[in-house]
């Protein structure tokens, strides 16, 4: 389907910038290509702009935000930085990651006080990796939102959205030059749409069995929990043309999906003092290095399944999440007024649960690491009534893809530009490098929304010029 039809047939329509994908990086592009003069659209393959960002707890990562400063806490872009640095282990790209730290804040602040988007920062816990607390989430902190309130923002900016309108080629000149696309839409019919600037947004590879295969062999029979829609046809586009792919086995994994209910259940109940269990009741790794790498660390662990173990304090911070709200009425949540009790509910032996148990509470008393390397340094008790959840490991979206400078335009393996192409999201490489231990709560929608402004509004100016 990802085509590249090399041809001077007429278009049907020609616009200045066109844009594939109507999730956070294609409405994000969209908003900013309005804004700097030119009438952009959007194609979105479904019947309602959702993706991946529908489907995510919607949290972007910023320091210095207005929020932030409101809710007195101290960052800098060079923390920011540092902290996505150490994580991806040095791989990231220095002048994307320049451009998307930088960004961010404006970003998120352009979406709040000029689209109405009211942003607030997460500060009752930390996210892995990160050393300042900058997740900022709309109120139900749900993806679901995020993309309701950017598609309302779009269309209050007179934004057209084709929706069921799936670009199946795109139609370029010998020299990379994209001069439009092909949209095919459900009854097979066709559209050719011109282009003067492209803005691929339509996320990674994450859906695509074959290329998970490919690139992220350990997770080829792993649960995909982003959007089916996302086949990697910017990725397959973008290397007919000629682009760099880069990183393609980093991704974004997660280790705390309920089972079977496959609701997300928040980071925050382990970063806040719990822990992780196999289903021999004990701890298998250092849960607080990241949910990323917790997809395979708990998909390793027998029948691919561990528990999330922690109390009642920690699920009244969780249920600020929709997802944690969904997955208590869904039942995955139980509930235990003792150890045995809660050993009886998961059928693990009670001296075992009693004894790792009573190990975190030692460790968290005496404070320091423990010998999977966790710092337990502060963290607080855990005390009846205990909670618990069963768990597995899934992939969330692929952090490999078309490798950008920093305008977003997309760049060949020589260095040089593609003349009118650009990414962002997914659909771009990441800044996470190519292992799902470098990516840092938040990169994704990071790259998303950051990116995907500077892209619209770079598009826009190379159309006008
Ligand atoms: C459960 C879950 C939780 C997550 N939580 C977070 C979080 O809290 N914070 C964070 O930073 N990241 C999170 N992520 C990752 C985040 O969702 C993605 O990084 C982000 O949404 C990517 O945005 P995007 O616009 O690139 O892609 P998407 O939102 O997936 O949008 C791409 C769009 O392109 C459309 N499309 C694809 N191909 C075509 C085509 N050929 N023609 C037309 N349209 C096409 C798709 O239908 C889709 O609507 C999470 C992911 C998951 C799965």
């Amino acid at each position: 389907m990802s085509r590249i039809l090399i041809d001077d047939l007429p278009f049907d329509l020609t616009v200045p910038v066109a844009i594939v994908g109507g999730g956070a990086a294609g409405l994000c592009a969209a908003l900013a290509a309005k804004e700097a003069g030119v009438a952009p659209i959007v194609f979105e393959r479904d019947a309602l702009p959702q993706g991946s960002t529908a489907l995510s707890a919607g949290l972007i990562p910023a320091p210095c935000t207005a929020a932030q400063r409101a809710a007195g806490i101290a960052d800098s872009v060079a923390a920011f930085a540092a902290d996505i640095q150490t994580k991806a282990h040095g791989d990231a790209d220095p002048t994307v990651l320049a451009a998307v730290t930088e960004g961010a804040a404006p970003a998120i602040d352009w979406l709040t006080e000029r689209h109405g988007l009211a942003f607030t920062v997460i500060a009752d816990f930390s996210y892995p990796g990160h050393s300042a607390r900058r997740m900022h989430g709309l109120a139900s902190r749900s993806g679901a939102e995020l993309i309701d309130r950017l598609r309302a923002a779009a269309e209050a900016a007179e934004i057209d959205i084709v929706t069921e309108a799936r670009v199946t080629a795109l139609v370029a000149a010998p020299d990379g030059r994209v001069r439009g696309l092909v949209v095919t839409r459900p009854d097979g019919s066709e559209d050719r749409i011109g282009c003067d600037a492209l803005v691929l947004a339509c996320n990674g590879y994450g859906g695509n069995k074959d290329l998970v295969a490919e690139h992220i062999p350990a997770l080829k029979d792993a649960l995909y929990f982003g959007h089916p829609g996302n086949q990697g046809d910017a990725v397959l586009w973008g290397q007919a043309l000629g682009a760099e792919l880069r990183h393609m086995s980093g991704h974004q994994g997660h280790g705390s999906v309920a089972h079977p209910h496959g609701i997300l259940v928040s980071w925050a109940v382990i970063m806040e003092g719990g822990f992780q269990v196999n289903v021999a009741g004990e701890r298998f790794w250092n849960e607080a290095s990241g949910y990323s790498e917790a997809a395979l660390a708990v998909l390793g662990q027998p029948g691919g399944i561990a528990y999330d173990i922690f109390d009642a304090r920690i699920a009244g911070i969780a249920r600020q999440f929709e997802d944690f709200r969904r997955a208590e009425a869904g039942g995955a949540v139980l509930q235990a007024e003792s150890s045995d009790e809660l050993a009886a509910r998961l059928s693990i032996p009670p001296q075992v649960i009693r004894a790792t148990l009573e190990s975190v509470a030692d460790l968290k008393r005496r404070g320091g690491r423990d010998g999977f390397g966790r710092d337990w340094t502060g963290a607080a008790d855990l005390e009846a009534p205990f909670c618990a959840v069963k768990v597995t490991g899934a992939l969330f979206h692929t952090q490999g893809g078309l490798a950008v400078d920093a305008t977003a335009r997309v760049r060949r393996p020589d260095g040089s530009l593609l003349p009118n192409l650009f990414a962002a999201g997914g659909a771009a490489v990441g800044v996470s490098g190519p292992d799902a231990s470098g990516y840092l709560s938040g990169n994704g929608l990071l790259t998303a929304v950051v990116l995907g402004r500077i892209a619209g509004g770079e598009a826009a100016r190379l159309a006008r010029a």
